[in-house]
């Protein structure tokens, strides 16, 4: 047993420092790609049945058929395991997968047993491993897997053709996939995928080869990830689909009848993936492509590798919200290179994101721009800490505490903005010099390896702080990372353009606002006015707030966000007719959940268009963005 952690803490020496990382015991020589786990106390992950120092799952083989009529993939996962353990059992999430066979490579059947079904987790897949240590299990997932969304073709650009995605973060891939689905358990992965011949399959990894005609009307497609990578970013989506380069690295891929305004949007990736690179090292997941999905994805963005799914809500006409290709780009140094070991860390893939992505557009776009978007991201981080109040406060800490809870709770502002405020807090304490070098070097010295808070801190101590103790004061780490709230040394960065409109906003209520200002008003000018107006006016002020700045017509969906928000809350009819639109033509959360909030919180006007709206848009939402908003417009949710 030692002899064997002594083989692969020799082959994978490189990467490690200091943390508590004593990866799984191997029962013959280790493969090079073999990512190390994280034993500690921090590392352990609540939302996983796995047991990997018992036995771990290192690499994924996907053999699946998708079924657009049932609803449906069936086919084979065979899981490559390793363990020294006598007769260890190898424990897998699953999550309402109907399993057929559990076999080891000779095709024997292995003792198996699926342990009652917990609603957020799932159920644990128990196996009996005896000597095998490559395991087939046969299965089919749910019409109603969590992590995939089947499209009829009227949900569709084209109208023609059905569409299925995948979303596998946090904890969802244990629908589709039988595996250990913990963010700390790294895999690599291949898959063989029949779908119907009119559709293209892309998944999260390199396609290995031409896709092959196959009779019956279908094609079948391969890939592979080579690098190990967390189960959530183990993605698939097909569709009728066209594709167009937009660099030597980089692409978009979406229904043909979208592609040219796509790639139109979408011109400068090429530009971000080379500022990005400057930045914090080479790209290491050889293509960059965008898949535009359709507009009932839950997320602005999922970072899949190699391919971020990204909602058409983007797709703004005037490149005005590429910032969240910045993120999703950004995604691919810090989340899926170095990845949350668990999801109390979410901060670690989010705030860090969240950080370089305004790196690279001030890179790109200039500082003003970044500065712009820093500070309406600050705004949000306000109302986040006041809206949590004191209730929550344990939720504005960085390090969250999620046992018996949905991961989903952590996905707030606090672990994106607070984070990014942190790192900005770090750079300007030492200097932007010294800060960008040693995240250089801390992306490589960690490189496909899970990652803790307290590792995060150790690292920083060990390479940064150096036992410097005036510095170790004034950055106050400790309080950042566990503490409540914004810590006194929070670094705000603040826009001069926006502190312009923030004038204009506080002489509304005695000037008004006149068309021919308000025209020369770029995408964030406009969100932060419409924020800072003041949240109770009349119903002649809002129309000539709408009439100046065409708020009826507006498509620019954070700019019709924050219209939508101020008008809900006065009440304001007008405006009712594109609320209606606006939730029914996309399912993205993060403006489909505060508008519904926002409703509820208006007495039976808004209550009763709440739940008039929920019932109609709720078929075409994702399973996130349901489980979201059934638990604020409960009614609605009753027979659908
Ligand atoms: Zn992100």
């Amino acid at each position: 047993m030692k002899t064997a952690i002594t083989l692969i803490l020799a082959a994978i020496a490189a990467g490690m420092t200091g943390c508590s990382r004593e990866p799984s015991t191997a029962n013959s020589a280790p493969a090079a790609n073999i990512a190390p786990l994280l034993t500690g106390e921090d590392a352990k992950d609540v939302h996983s049945y796995a047991d990997p120092l018992t036995a771990r799952v290192t690499h994924v083989d996907l053999d699946l058929t998708a079924d657009f009529a049932a609803h449906t993939m069936q086919g084979t996962a065979t899981l490559d395991v390793l363990s020294s353990a006598a007769d260890p059992k190898l424990t897998l999430d699953t999550r309402d997968l109907a399993i057929q066979t559990v076999r080891d490579d000779q095709g024997h059947d292995l003792t198996f047993e699926l342990a009652p079904a917990d609603p957020l987790l799932g159920a644990a897949l128990r196996i009996t491993l005896k000597d095998a240590r490559r395991v087939q299990v046969r299965y089919r997932t749910s019409p109603d897997a969590a992590a995939l969304q089947w499209l009829s073709p009227a949900q569709t650009a084209g109208k023609q053709q059905p569409y299925l995605f995948s979303q596998g973060e946090a904890i969802l891939t244990r629908s589709w996939v039988p595996t250990q689905d913990s963010p700390g358990i790294r895999q690599t992965w291949s898959a063989t995928i029949r779908a119907p011949e009119a559709l293209t399959v892309v998944m999260s990894g390199e396609r290995i080869a031409e896709p092959k005609q196959l009779p019956g009307g279908q094609r079948e497609w391969r890939y592979r990830m080579e690098h190990p990578v967390a189960s959530y970013l183990i993605a698939i989506a097909i569709g009728d689909l066209g594709f167009q380069s937009l660099g030597a690295r980089t692409g978009v891929y979406t229904e043909p009848s979208r592609l040219a305004a796509a790639a139109n949007e979408l011109v400068d990736v090429e530009k971000m993936v080379a500022a990005a690179e400057s930045l914090y090292g080479s790209y290491r997941w050889g293509r960059y492509d965008l898949l535009v999905l359709p507009p009932s994805f839950p997320f602005g963005g999922m970072e899949n590798p190699r391919l971020t799914f990204a909602t058409p809500t983007i797709i703004a006409g005037d490149r005005s919200l590429v910032s969240l290709v910045a993120h999703e780009l950004a995604h691919s140094w810090s989340g899926n290179l170095v990845t949350n070991a668990t999801w109390a860390d979410f901060w670690l893939n989010e705030g860090f994101t969240d950080y370089f992505e305004n790196r690279i557009m001030e890179r790109v776009y200039g500082a003003p721009t970044a500065a712009m978007l820093a500070d309406l991201s600050w705004d949000d981080l306000q109302d986040t800490i006041k809206d949590l109040g004191p209730e929550k406060i344990g939720d504005t800490r960085l390090h969250l505490d999620l046992a018996g809870r949905d991961p989903d709770d952590g996905m707030t502002d606090i672990a994106y903005v607070k984070g990014a405020t942190f790192l900005r807090t770090i750079e300007s304490t030492v200097g932007r010099e010294r800060w960008d070098a040693y995240l250089r070097d801390y992306f490589d010295r960690h490189a496909f390896q899970p990652q803790t808070s307290a590792g995060f801190l150790k690292d920083l101590r060990e390479h940064l702080v150096k036992a410097d103790a005036a510095l170790e004061a004034k950055l106050d780490l400790d309080a950042w990372v566990y503490g409540t709230g914004l810590p006194a040394n929070a670094v705000h960065v603040r826009s001069a353009a926006l502190e312009q409109i923030d004038q204009r906003a506080a002489a509304f209520t005695r000037e008004g606002i006149r068309a021919a200002e308000a025209k020369d008003w770029n995408t964030s000018q406009r969100v932060r006015f419409l924020n800072r107006l003041p949240r109770k006016l009349t119903g002649s002020q809002l129309a000539q707030v709408a009439a100046a700045m065409d708020l009826d017509v507006q498509r620019n969906s954070e700019v019709r966000f924050a219209w939508l928000h101020l008008a809900v809350a006065n009440r304001y009819a007008p405006a009712v007719p594109n609320l209606e639109d606006f939730l029914n033509s996309m399912g993205r959360r993060k403006f489909v959940l505060p508008l519904f909030k926002d409703l509820m919180a208006q007495g039976p006007w808004g209550k009763s268009l709440a739940t008039r709206i929920y019932a109609s848009a709720r078929p075409g939402y994702h399973s996130v963005t349901v489980g979201s908003v059934d638990k604020v417009v409960p009614l609605a949710a009753k027979g659908q």
